[in-house]
């Protein structure tokens, strides 16, 4: 389609701003591009913590009014990455904002040699019935020496291990080493540690 471009729009070179000129030509833009703003134009940025690995890098999250989010990127105040972000932290929107995300749990059923799909409530229903299973089953109030037979209270379990990734935040480790200590789980571990 041919656009026309009114160049009587603008007033002589030299009342012009700098931003309107190219040299000392007219910058020819069309109302409609003068009228265009950036989509995160009106947005309140929030500050916010990359989730996938142990540097911690700042990132402002753009959300309109109504809590949508509309971009991410780096936190140029951030003393850790002074606005930058690796390809994984810079694909944090699309990741985020994406129809293909997966919304629900791949399940292989033991023995079976194909995932179904379930729901996340039922995946997280079924976590909790087997730590709650297995922690009755090896919950220890006392360990005994072999080489002495002295006694020691333990109140712990052998039988559940943990391992958190890297795309726990900060408040989520929190919360995971509160349960996991509070159910008498010793082997912790975490990513972000490492
Ligand atoms: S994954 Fe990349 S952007 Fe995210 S915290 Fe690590 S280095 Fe920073």
């Amino acid at each position: 389609m041919k656009t026309t471009i009114d160049l009587t729009q603008f007033a002589p070179s030299q009342e012009l701003d700098l931003h309107e000129r190219v040299g000392s030509l007219p910058n020819v833009l069309s109302q409609r591009t003068r009228e265009l703003k950036g989509r995160i134009a009106n947005a309140k940025a929030v500050t916010s913590l990359c989730c996938y690995c142990a540097v911690g890098c700042s990132l402002l999250a753009y959300v309109s009014d109504d809590g949508t989010l509309l971009d991410v990127e780096g936190n140029p105040e951030s003393p850790i990455n002074r606005g930058h972000l690796c390809p994984k932290g810079s694909a944090i929107f699309g990741f985020t904002m994406n129809d293909q995300r997966w919304t629900t749990v791949k399940y292989r059923a033991p023995y079976s040699d194909r995932y179904e799909e379930r729901p996340l409530e039922w995946a997280l229903e079924r976590i909790a019935q087997l730590v709650k299973e297995t922690r009755e089953k090896t919950f220890a109030r006392e360990w005994t020496n072999p080489d002495t037979g002295e006694k020691r209270r333990v109140n712990h379990t052998l039988g559940i291990a943990s391992l958190g990734g890297a795309t726990f935040g900060i408040e989520e480790n929190y919360m995971l080493g509160k349960l996991m200590h509070s159910l008498g789980v010793v082997s912790i571990e975490n990513q972000a540690r490492i």
